[in-house]
């Protein structure tokens, strides 16, 4: 399948069907995240068990690649360790903003979301979960994509 293809229909059927999506209660680690740029805001909350992510589930309201982006990191951590939790992040995030960067076969869906970055305006919606997951992970709180207006523990550049 073409990746354009893919983008398409994976955004558009975990944005109309977001899988785990809601809150756990209670949850060992919850975050919020807001991309002012866009409007997008959600709650990623966390069940651990040791260093491993048991559950997850993430609620708010935003544009369709938030939505959709949240919900394939939801299925790609469930399961997965911090480490493993880092890995993954750092490739999405190559994926995100380098042009360039190989599309491994191994992301599964999740290779769909490098069609964002053809779409530059678009990249913090694609990545605001997987921050917010980093901040569940790290402290909990707050952040935000910009500075400034947000009572932000982190802010993301
Ligand atoms: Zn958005």
């Amino acid at each position: 399948m073409e990746l354009k293809d893919l983008y398409r229909d994976v955004i558009l059927d975990h944005n109309r069907q977001p899988r785990n999506f809601g809150r756990l209660d209670p949850a060992d680690a919850t975050a919020d995240g807001h991309n002012p740029l866009c409007g997008d805001r959600l709650t990623v909350s966390l069940r651990l068990t040791g260093d491993k992510i048991t559950d997850i589930r993430f609620e708010g309201k935003g544009c369709a690649i938030s939505t959709a982006s949240a919900s394939l990191m939801s299925e790609a951590v469930k399961g997965r360790d911090r480490a493993a939790v880092r890995e993954l992040f750092n490739h999405i995030h190559a994926l995100l903003t380098q042009v360039d960067a190989p599309v491994d076969e191994s992301l599964g869906k999740l290779a769909a979301l490098s069609g964002v970055r053809e779409f530059p305006s678009r990249v913090k919606c694609a990545s605001l979960c997987w921050h917010t997951l980093n901040a569940a992970l790290e402290q909990g709180g707050t952040i935000s994509t910009e500075a400034g207006n947000e009572s932000s523990s982190e802010v993301l550049r």
